[in-house]
């Protein structure tokens, strides 16, 4: 595997590589390559708030733009720039193209939007991610609290003393904290509770069969009924039907993300849908309603 090779950059080819490694190696140069010549680009996925029945945000997602390709998923080369360190640079990049994405959309007739992006492990460990942080939300004078970062469980087990510093600090500028895919790592309540977390994220995992099966049901209200209790909010991601819909709002989950609502879309096109504010799913329960 390309990650033996030396750090220098020196590799040595010898007969027995394979078709997969040189493959692999042709990748890690075309990502490099992407990051110099512009071939990334964020999509933007609605997150849907469940009180109102508006959108309340947005998680960036990385797509790349990759020539005689098309659009690439991060499935294809998320885990390979994890292995090669390339995150680290293609990371920062995120975080100031949200950040200038949202100062966009707030001077436009689009306002604000709150987005969050998804933070390597190896951002927090080899990378300045507070640095990085202040300097994209001052270059592009946004409000911080726009911002919203989300880190896997094993993000945080790495090095958990700096990140637990590196995240108060964040928090301190106003910064929104959550926790992605909860309830598929393998850390424990004590561990993350000296995390300052705002928001636990619940797994596809979790949700997909959250109305058929009475496990997943569980272990979806117990992430509610805990994250509640511990003042946290909590989003469901990959809702794809209004039963799920259903079964999440009637057990007060905050907020929802997943094709029922919306695919990530072009940031254009996220736009064009909170102007039209096609939040629509949403039951007739808007705090100006006159029931109750
Ligand atoms: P994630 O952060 O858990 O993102 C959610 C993924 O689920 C996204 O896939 C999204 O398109 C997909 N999704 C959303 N709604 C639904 C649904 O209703 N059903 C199903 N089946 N899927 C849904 P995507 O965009 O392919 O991203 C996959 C993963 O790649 C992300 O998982 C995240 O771990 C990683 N990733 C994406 N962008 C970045 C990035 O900028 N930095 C880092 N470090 N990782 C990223
Ligand atoms: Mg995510
Ligand atoms: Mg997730
Ligand atoms: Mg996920």
């Amino acid at each position: 595997r390309a990650k033996e090779a030396g750090r220098d950059g020196y590799r040595f080819f010898t007969a027995g590589m394979n078709v997969q490694v040189l493959a692999r190696l042709d990748l890690e140069l075309a990502l490099r390559h992407a990051l110099e010549h512009g071939e990334f680009l964020l999509y933007f996925q609605p997150k849907v708030n469940l009180r109102t029945g508006r959108i309340s945000g947005a998680e960036a997602l990385l797509r790349w733009n990759r020539p005689g390709y098309g659009l690439v998923f991060p499935v294809e080369f998320v885990p390979v720039m994890e292995e090669t360190g390339l995150i680290v640079r293609v990371g920062a990049w995120v975080i100031d193209e949200a950040c200038r994405q949202i100062a966009q959309w707030s001077a436009s007739d689009v306002g604000d939007v709150r987005v969050a992006v998804n933070v390597s492990s190896r951002q927090f460990v080899e990378g300045d991610l507070e640095g990085e942080i202040r300097a994209a939300v001052s270059r592009h004078g946004i409000d911080p609290t726009l911002l919203e970062l989300e880190l896997t469980e094993s993000a945080l087990m790495s090095n958990a003393e700096h990140t637990i510093a590196v995240l108060g600090n964040l928090k301190q500028l106003g910064i929104t904290i959550a926790i992605d895919d909860f309830g598929t790592g393998y850390s424990s309540l004590a561990y993350l509770k000296r995390f300052p977390i705002d928001k636990l994220k619940i797994d596809i995992a979790f949700v997909r069969d959250v109305t058929v099966n009475p496990d997943d049901a569980a272990i979806a209200l117990a992430i509610i009924g805990m994250a509640h209790s511990l003042h946290m909010q909590v989003i469901a991601e990959g809702v794809e039907t209004p039963a799920q819909l259903a079964y999440l709002r009637r057990h007060r989950c905050d907020e929802v993300q997943g094709f029922h609502f919306s695919r990530p879309l072009p940031a254009a096109e996220f736009g064009e849908m909170v102007m039209a504010n096609v939040a629509q799913p949403s039951e007739p329960e808007a705090p100006d309603s006159h029931r109750q």
